[in-house]
């Protein structure tokens, strides 16, 4: 499966100069939603997924993904592992399980997100599993910004990733390309401005 085609024919794969939530610039964005528009290639999507986890042997009683960003992934991922599908989201900034969820003591939750950049939503998401009793088993996502090393890639864990070492990280797709702090980033020097992704309808 080549899931940087799958991205590019969906224009889910942006080119330009971008202002990242972290600060950061990049030349490029990753707009899942645009991938997961398309429920048959959501489906396409979190089949692969599901079946690089099964094959792991991993068992699994819940997907839990943090909103917005994970929604979409977390619940076809579910579907096709054909186990229970919640989310957490943010309240006030704090992340949080509502709706009516209830999570059993020891019960094997994965966290699921589009994108894993440095993982940091997934993970505040999985402490509040963790309070609550659940085991977290693993972390999964369509796409891994290359920061964090998932099963069957050769690349390494940077200083930023947030996801723990001892459990498992499964994705589809590595996309390592460069960001930039500010004051370094080359778009800038050469004369561009970046953008906040969606600031103009993207
Ligand atoms: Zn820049």
């Amino acid at each position: 499966m080549n899931v940087k085609k799958i991205y590019m024919d969906a224009d889910a794969l942006l080119e330009g100069h971008f202002k990242l939530s972290s600060g950061n610039h990049s030349q490029f964005y990753l707009q899942s939603a645009k991938v997961l528009e398309d429920p048959k290639t959501a489906k396409l999507l979190a089949d692969a997924l599901a079946k690089q986890i099964k094959a792991s042997g991993l068992e699994i009683d819940t997907v839990c993904a943090p909103a917005l960003g994970g929604l979409i992934a977390g619940f076809a991922l579910a579907q096709a592992l054909d186990v229970r599908s919640i989310f957490a989201e943010r309240v006030g900034g704090e992340m949080s399980i509502r709706r009516g969820f209830e999570i059993k003591k020891g019960e094997r939750v994965l966290m699921c997100e589009d994108i894993i950049t440095t993982g940091g939503s997934a993970m505040e998401a999985a402490a509040v599993v963790k309070s609550l009793g659940g085991e977290i088993v693993g972390v999964a996502a369509l796409a891994n910004r290359g920061f964090c090393k998932r099963e069957g890639s050769d690349v390494q864990t940077q200083p930023n990733c947030k996801l723990p070492q001892d459990i498992p990280f499964f994705a589809l797709e590595d996309f390592t390309f460069e960001i930039y702090e500010p004051d370094k980033c080359p778009l800038c020097k050469d004369g561009s401005e970046a953008i906040k992704p969606g600031s103009r309808g993207n």
